[in-house]
């Protein structure tokens, strides 16, 4: 079946204001706060833009911690082993030696910017353990708090320098699309402000480069851990803007997320895998311990292993969650270790320290996103993608435990350092592009989707696209959402309809993508296709929108043993690879 048309424009207002940059940063997680820090270190004037507070993305969330080979028994290359396990085939073996290689100095470079992590009884960062690595190599903060921490340290950062004229911040900025030259280069955003002045409504904005540091797309399902702005806004405007993306697929469901009944929605409490770490046990509602014999990591198996095995266990039980057992490590160490996740359990009124503690999978992470190479460059020019959003190649088919805040670490130090070359030298100052009667002007179908259909795609996708998808299930799922496309209606333009307008794109090639990978790997479980087939699935599926907003996909088969394969946007032929066909 096809994919539905979708919009390659979001109907905004006219703009009435317009500002200028040399990089505009989208987003102010670990990775947007990394490049506009940087960058503007290197001398370079930043407008960095955010859709609500400046702390509101994933990143103050995290809880395990970050990843780095830091201990004196730990080295990159078992980190590079460890990764590309848990990505099953589909990792970029030189992206993630950058990320396991740069990883550790990045790590200490947050630390001299202030960042507080946790140290042993020697004064050296404090390491543990999560699920797949096979060293103790967590660097983690305030117990169970590292992301708060973090984003702490960052913005403290950028408050150093708020008086600075050449970095300028706009929160409350919802950026609608990326704007493109006549040479089809990114030069500018289309962004909506929530207030009034100078500032207000929408604008223009004008950069020589422009950072897509949008984090996750969690809302795109009924349950997840992200955060209410996880709207999948910067893989919808990639998109629009003519970029692949790919490994949409492969989206992590973390096994272990506070069960607080079937109709809970939203984002939900996670229970860190770092919990697991520290010796808590799985056992299902029997009582059983099941995870002995499903890998040989037991309970700290890589999460689409762990979260697999739930469900099998959920299933043969009939329950809709397992236990997650932690009585035995006692009050005084869960309550310093991890008091965030203790506390969060009490508002519900469970006492890990007494109580088994249900769990059940739930969306977490998105292993694929915007196509980058390793310097963040998407594939239209002056467009970058760093963090969450992006697909840089490091997670493959299921990112590794905390790997995810030093990708945005690594990626945004790596992008701010190639825009300092590329920018310190070129051209000075970067105009308002003119804006194209497309931007502004809906014409015709398809348009913005009411915000009331938010809760269909994300129920749709729950039921067609989650932890165990079939082609029955697929098949459903992308008729639903074809129909939604018929139903579509001019609507008035905002953030709900521009978000939910998102969320439905990103659906769409989310579902098409699942839907073509007749294989389980990964993040990606087919219950019709049980089995790993590199035969004919080792390599990636790659989206864009055409010029009439058709969706294109192909996959690109990885040539050579899963060790590998290594892809460069060089070497790559983006409209080359195997042409997809529906049928195959
Ligand atoms: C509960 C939880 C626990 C986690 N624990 C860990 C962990 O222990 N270790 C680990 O490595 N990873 C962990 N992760 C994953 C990790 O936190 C994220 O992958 C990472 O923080 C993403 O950083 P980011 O900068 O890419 O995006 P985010 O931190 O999500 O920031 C995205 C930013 O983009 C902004 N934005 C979005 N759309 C728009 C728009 N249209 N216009 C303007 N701004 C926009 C948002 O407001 C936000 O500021 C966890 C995630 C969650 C949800």
């Amino acid at each position: 079946m096809t994919a539905p048309n979708l919009a390659r424009r979001l109907l905004t207002e006219t703009p009435g204001w317009s500002t200028t940059a040399d990089v505009i940063v989208v987003g102010s997680g670990i990775a947007g706060l990394t490049v506009a820090l940087r960058s503007r270190a290197a001398g370079l004037s930043v407008l960095l833009v955010t859709k609500t507070d400046l702390s509101a993305g994933a990143t103050a969330w995290a809880q395990g911690g970050i990843a780095a080979a830091l201990g004196p028994e730990d080295c990159p290359d078992e980190h590079i082993t460890d990764t590309l396990a848990a990505g099953v085939g589909l990792c970029d073996p030189s992206a993630v030696r950058v990320l396991a290689e740069e990883g550790p100095e990045q790590v200490r470079s947050l630390v001299d910017l202030g960042a507080r992590f946790e140290r042993d009884h020697h004064g050296d960062i404090a390491l543990t353990r999560e699920g797949g690595h096979r060293r103790d190599r967590i660097a983690h903060a305030g117990g169970d708090a590292t992301g708060l921490e973090i984003s702490r340290a960052l913005l403290a950062a950028l408050d150093r320098i708020v008086q600075d004229p050449r970095i300028e911040v706009i929160e409350h900025a919802l950026v609608t699309d990326v704007v493109t030259d006549d040479e089809h280069r990114a030069c500018g955003v289309m962004l909506h402000v929530l207030g009034s002045g100078r500032q207000g409504g929408v604008g223009l904005a004008g950069g020589r480069a422009i950072v897509l540091a949008t984090g996750g797309l969690g809302q795109v399902y009924a349950a997840t851990t992200n955060p209410p702005v996880a709207t999948g806004d910067g893989v919808a405007a990639a998109l629009r803007a003519g970029a692949e993306v790919t490994d949409l697929e492969f989206v992590q469901f973390h096994p272990t997320v506070l069960w607080l009944g079937r109709s809970a929605s939203g984002q939900q409490p996670l229970i860190s895998e770092a919990v697991r770490g520290e010796g808590a046990i799985l056992r299902d509602v029997t009582g059983r311990r099941f995870m002995s014999t499903r890998h040989a990591l037991g309970d700290l198996a890589p999460r689409d292993v762990v979260a697999k095995s739930i469900v099998a266990a959920m299933a043969d039980t009939g329950a809709e969650h397992v236990w997650l057992d932690a009585r035995h490590l006692g009050r005084q160490f869960l309550e310093r270790r991890f008091p965030t996740i203790v506390a969060r359990c009490r508002d519900h009124g469970i006492d890990p320290v007494a109580d088994l503690v249900p769990v059940a999978p739930a969306q977490h992470y998105a292993s694929g996103g915007i196509r980058t190479d390793h310097l963040g460059r998407t594939t239209v020019e002056s467009l970058y993608a760093c963090g969450e959003v992006s697909a840089t190649g490091v997670h493959g088919a299921n990112r590794l435990a905390s790997n995810s805040l030093l990708e945005g670490l690594v990626w945004g130090q790596r992008i701010a350092e190639h825009l300092s070359d590329r920018l310190n030298d070129g051209p000075t100052a970067a105009k308002p592009p003119t804006p194209r009667p497309a931007m502004m002007e809906h014409r015709g179908r398809p348009g913005l989707l009411e915000s009331t259909a938010r809760a269909f795609v994300q129920s749709a996708m729950t039921g067609g696209a989650g932890v165990i998808r079939s082609t029955s299930g697929l098949t459903e799922l992308r008729q639903r959402l074809s129909a939604l496309a018929t139903e579509r209606t001019v609507v008035t333009p905002g953030p709900r309809t521009w978000e939910t307008t998102n969320l439905y794109a990103v659906a769409t090639v989310l579902a098409a993508h699942a839907q073509a990978r007749t294989e389980t790997r990964g993040g990606h479980w087919h219950s019709d296709h049980p089995d790993r087939d590199d035969r004919n699935w080792r390599g990636r599926l790659v989206s864009r929108l055409g010029p009439d907003g058709t969706l294109q996909t192909w996959f690109e088969h990885f040539d050579g043993p899963a060790e590998h394969q290594s892809r460069e946007h060089e070497d790559r032929a983006p409209h080359g690879g195997a042409e997809w066909t529906e049928a195959r």
